[in-house]
């Protein structure tokens, strides 16, 4: 007989675990509390610019295996548009400079011997110090470990960590950062062409993976949130819905793919990460011109990445949270001004605009954080934990979601 599996969540952790257990020997059904799946990653239509935007923008690289897997497995790789080669253009507001990143394919860096692909003003040498993160010891802070200044560090260093880690870099944690640069610039630029959902996190990421999840027999339960289980000494014997109590069978497991501060008030005594960091976009509707390229790093203003896309140009903020409190039309304005001198629309009014600002869109990625975030396992044999704040060794993102939705499914396959 099929045993159920209940997965919990349907943010990217617990849809990549529906995929990998969605087979004839397992039944599955996932229940979110919410209306609509996909988290922290979802599409909506906004009254405000009149089209259907993500809630962030999301940028994925080549070298995110477990998520190109989970595309590939769902039929929707061909949806992530990107250059064929690791290219990044950059502009400084404070000097209106404009130049390119360009890595090599393969792991050897010729790129920084080279100043017209190097960050301007650098020195070959200079990048020797980023090698310094990759062995920092991961009590560590980013900070503790390379000098947060100079060119290369701001060029290159401070948007890539910014981007990646979600808090202002010096704070990170060494071990994170390095995972980062392990995974990206130290596998060589084949694991740097940066990957975007050109028509939307939903219908690249999330539609998909519901479909093939419905089309082998998964059951989607929205708005069918957990509120409490039942623990018996070493396995969970009944999951509360309110209006509806769920028993478990002995075969049954149960994987918990909710944010950490709803881990925690779900299972008493549970050590979770507590600090979060914000994210804020901001999304303008205009046709982008000509030449625009898919994704620009800015430096010297309150934009870092400004985004294209069809009908739409889109502004990250990582580790945003400065801006949570600043009046919405007045951010709007300084950052439509910052992308009208990036995009060279220097006389365009302001478009019609949307702020969205996620107050805790990842945790906060410091080592005490870090410290915190527990493995996938748990002291119930049929609970498992999953989530990009789990400990994956990643920072929190689409990839680290993934793997740890993959990680708790391999150990309910296992059981
Ligand atoms: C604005 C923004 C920009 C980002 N940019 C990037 C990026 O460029 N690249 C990148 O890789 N990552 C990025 N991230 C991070 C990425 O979105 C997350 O790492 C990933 O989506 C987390 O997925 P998850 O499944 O772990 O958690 P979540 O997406 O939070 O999913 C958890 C789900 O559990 C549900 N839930 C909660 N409680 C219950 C309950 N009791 N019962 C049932 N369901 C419950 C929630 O409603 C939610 O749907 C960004 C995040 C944000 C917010």
């Amino acid at each position: 007989m099929a045993r159920t599996i209940h997965i919990i969540g349907a943010g990217l952790a617990g849809l990549s675990a529906g995929v990998r257990l969605a087979t004839p020997h397992n039944r599955v059904i996932v229940h979110e509390a919410t209306a609509f799946a996909g988290g922290r990653c979802r599409s909506y239509h906004d009254a405000s610019v009149g089209m259907t935007i993500d809630n962030g923008n999301h940028l994925l690289l080549s070298g995110n295996r477990a998520a190109l897997d989970f595309l590939r497995k769902i039929g929707s790789e061909r949806r992530l548009i990107g250059p064929t080669a690791a290219e990044f253009p950059f502009l400084d507001l404070k000097n209106r400079a404009r130049w390119t990143l360009r890595f090599d394919d393969g792991r050897l860096p010729l790129w920084i011997f080279d100043s017209k692909r190097r960050v301007p003003g650098t020195r070959a040498l200079d990048y020797l110090s980023v090698a310094r993160l990759l062995w920092a010891s991961p009590d560590k802070t980013v900070g503790e470990t390379i000098a947060g200044k100079g060119r290369l560090y701001s060029g290159l260093i401070e948007p890539l960590l910014l981007a990646a880690l979600n808090i202002d870099p010096p704070q990170g944690s060494a071990k994170l950062a390095a995972a980062v640069i392990r995974e990206t610039l130290a596998a060589g630029g084949r694991a740097c062409r940066p990957l975007i959902a050109r028509d939307g996190l939903a219908p690249t990421l999330i539609e998909p993976a519901l479909d093939y999840l419905r089309g082998r027999g998964a059951e989607i339960r929205l708005e069918h949130q957990l509120r409490g289980m039942r623990f018996a000494a070493q396995r969970v014997e009944a999951l509360d819905f309110g209006d509806e109590t769920v028993t478990l069978g002995d075969m049954d497991a149960v994987i918990l793919a909710v944010p950490p501060y709803a881990a925690a008030s779900l299972v008493a005594g549970l050590t979770v990460p507590n600090e979060f960091r914000a994210i804020v976009n901001a999304h303008f509707r205009i046709e982008p011109p000509a030449g625009q390229p898919p994704i620009l790093g800015v430096l010297n203003g309150t934009t870092q990445w400004i985004f294209t896309f069809p009908g739409r140009l889109s502004v990250t903020v990582s580790a945003g949270d400065a801006l949570l409190d600043a009046p919405r039309e007045q951010l709007a304005r300084t950052i439509w001004a910052e992308v009208a001198q990036a995009a060279t629309l220097p006389a365009a009014p302001l478009p019609p605009w949307q702020i969205v600002r996620e107050r805790r869109a990842t945790f906060a990625a410091t080592v005490e954080q870090d410290r915190r975030r527990p493995g996938a396992g748990t002291a119930w044999r049929n609970l498992l934990l999953a989530g990009d704040w789990t400990d994956t060794g990643l920072p929190a993102t689409i990839e680290g979601a993934i793997r740890s939705g993959n990680r708790a499914a391999e150990l309910v396959s296992e059981q």
